[in-house]
């Protein structure tokens, strides 16, 4: 089964006037994009297409959560990812999709929405995956990382390599 089927809306059949889809965002979904960043969203797309005689209005509203490992303890942490989208669509000679217009050539018949969902949730995925309190935190996790940055991240001790590359330098 081809499964970006579901996130085409075959426009030329439609009336006039607003009609709802929920499409599903899910690991299934983002198996089909291979350079997603994420793939453990679990939640919906409500899109409603507004058409018109001459132009058509998209609106993508998503509502989700992402499982993904803290960057803090490591430990999996649910993020709710919530964002729309607005996409003004026209009618044209030949085909050219950008952010928030689409131009349609004379071809199209049906508006493929998959990318937009996949865009969607990238900027709703906040640039921190973390636990909102550090209670939350698997604390094993956390003191072996605290070890870990004395050990290696803190700036106030030089690495014997550079300093052995000091000395030559003198
Ligand atoms: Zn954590």
């Amino acid at each position: 089964m081809d499964l970006m089927a579901d996130y085409r809306i075959p426009f030329v059949g439609l009336k006039p006037g607003k009609h709802e889809f929920q499409m599903r965002v899910d690991p299934e979904f983002f198996a089909c994009f291979p350079h997603s960043d994420v793939d453990q969203v679990h939640g919906d797309v409500h899109v409603e297409l507004d058409k018109l005689d001459t132009t058509m209005t998209l609106r993508l509203d998503l509502d989700a959560q992402l499982t993904a490992p803290c960057d803090r303890c490591l430990d999996d942490v649910n993020i709710p990812l919530t964002a729309s989208d607005r996409i003004s669509i026209r009618f044209g000679d030949d085909t050219m999709l950008e952010d928030d217009l689409w131009i349609l050539g004379t071809k199209e018949y049906e508006l493929d929405v998959a990318h937009a969902i996949f865009q969607l949730v990238h900027l709703a995925k906040p640039s921190r995956v973390i636990h909102e309190q550090e209670t939350d935190c698997d604390l094993s996790m956390t003191e072996w990382q605290d070890d870990s940055a004395e050990d290696g991240e803190d700036g106030n001790d030089i690495d014997p390599r550079w300093a052995a590359l000091k000395r030559l330098d003198n």
